[in-house]
């Protein structure tokens, strides 16, 4: 095995959380391969597509942390207040940051340009080897360590090994079932069709959460002064809301979302992505661990999934920069203990505002509204929401306090 690189951790898949990770373990020492199947600018690309991410503080903080929100900034439109109704009901609520003391609860970026800022930072950073496009294959777990085959094209494969391998491949992880780790999988039987759209009113940096018969329907500000939408629909529905012309899909969302926006009068192309619940029944395995969907993969409802998966890059840098041997059971137990609480409250907080608002039992939505304007009227019930935005529970990683991974 002379040859055959040795790394402290192989990072499986450079989506928006694995490069996150890669970045905040630049400069630490350890020795890193990132092993990511497509380039980030590929057409087509699971992170870095056409959608946006609505960013919440702690995301922000953990960016500024790893220099690299600065790129993004230009970029960024901040949220200072969110409206929340329940469609054809007298119930709504309405959150404004400056309530509670915050410049903004989140900032909406081009998925893209995050894409662009990461993978920047990624090239040429030194104790790290970039594999891309490349996927593992062959994997072995022993006690001591992980080694694989690295196969790039048609190359011959290349074996390596690691102390610790990181499954940020996404919801449907190979890392994960390579380690043995079974998922619990729920299809919400919904489908999100996004898109880009133009209206005939500013958006004052408002976003909207309107929960419709069909589904939940957000629409976010953008930097360019225009409004992404996120429709989660019935799956049997999509195909249809996707074939409509411009024209028609605008008479459709129109109908849905009402006048609260304006009148829409452009969109972009449309794209759509299925809706589950992915949850890993264990955080790590032997010598491995996930972080990102390929540890809980979320419903968009609440623009969650990247923030919470930020806050695991975050968390896991902290526990091995630090540690002797990266990939020790007490150093993973220490990351799945202090990442429990807040992956544990955001999933079900994700998972029970789709189910409360997808409920058409008799009474529920009398319920909703009473729900929803008892939230208007009550401050802490607001301040829990709002707290959403800097991280559910649980320690909080050095990064999103502006502190270095490591320990001075
Ligand atoms: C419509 C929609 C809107 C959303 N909006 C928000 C939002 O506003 N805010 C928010 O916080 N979250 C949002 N999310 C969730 C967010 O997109 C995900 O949480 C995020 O993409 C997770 O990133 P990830 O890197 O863990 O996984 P992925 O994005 O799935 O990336 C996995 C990466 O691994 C690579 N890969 C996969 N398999 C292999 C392999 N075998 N070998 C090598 N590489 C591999 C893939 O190419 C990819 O680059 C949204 C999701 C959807 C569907």
């Amino acid at each position: 095995m002379g040859s055959v690189p040795g790394y402290d951790l192989a990072i499986v898949g450079g989506g928006m959380v694995g490069a996150s990770l890669a970045a905040a373990l630049a400069g630490t020492g350890l020795s890193l391969a990132l092993i990511e199947s497509l380039p980030p600018e590929a057409e087509g690309h699971t992170s870095f597509d056409t959608r946006t991410t609505a960013l919440g503080n702690a995301s922000r903080r953990i960016l500024e942390s790893l220099g690299i929100w600065g790129e993004l900034a230009a970029q960024a439109a901040p949220i200072r207040a969110i409206h929340v109704s329940d469609a054809g009901r007298f119930g709504f609520a309405r959150l404004a940051a400056s309530e509670h003391g915050l410049e903004a609860f989140g900032y909406v970026v081009p998925n893209a340009q995050l894409g662009a800022a990461l993978w920047g930072r990624l090239r040429n950073t030194p104790g790290l080897a970039l594999h891309v496009p490349a996927t593992i294959t062959d994997l072995r777990v022993t006690a001591e360590g992980v080694s694989f085959d690295i196969q790039a094209g048609d190359s011959a494969p290349r074996p390596a090994s690691a102390r610790l391998m990181v499954g940020a491949d996404g919801a449907h992880s190979q890392v994960r079932l390579a380690a043995g780790i079974g998922a619990l999988i729920e299809d919400y039987g919904q489908v999100a069709v996004v898109a880009n759209v133009a209206s005939d009113a500013p958006h004052a940096d408002q976003a909207f959460e309107r929960f419709t018969p069909s589904g939940p329907l957000a629409v976010l500000p953008l930097a360019d002064g225009g409004r992404t939408v996120v429709w989660a629909v019935p799956a049997a529905e999509a195909p249809a809301l996707l074939a409509l012309d411009e024209a028609g899909y605008l008479a459709r969302l129109q109908q849905a979302f009402g006048w609260r926006a304006g009148r829409f009068t452009r969109a972009g192309r449309r794209a759509a992505y299925p809706l589950r619940l992915t949850r890993a029944r264990e955080a790590v395995g032997v010598r491995s661990v996930l972080i990102g969907n390929a540890a809980q993969a979320l419903h968009p409802v609440a623009g969650q999934g990247f923030n919470l998966g930020l806050r695991d890059a975050a968390m896991l840098a902290e526990c091995v920069a630090s540690a002797l041997d990266p990939g020790a059971a007490e150093v993973l137990e220490r990351f799945a203990r202090w990442r429990a609480a807040d992956r544990r409250g955001v999933t079900r907080f994700t998972d029970g505002l789709v189910r409360l608002f997808g409920d058409t039992r008799p009474g529920v939505a009398g319920l909703r509204d009473l729900g929803l304007l008892a939230f208007d009227l009550l401050p802490p019930a607001k301040a829990a929401l709002a707290r959403v935005s800097l991280g559910f529970a649980g320690p909080t990683p050095r990064l999103a306090r502006g502190l270095p991974v490591r320990r001075a």
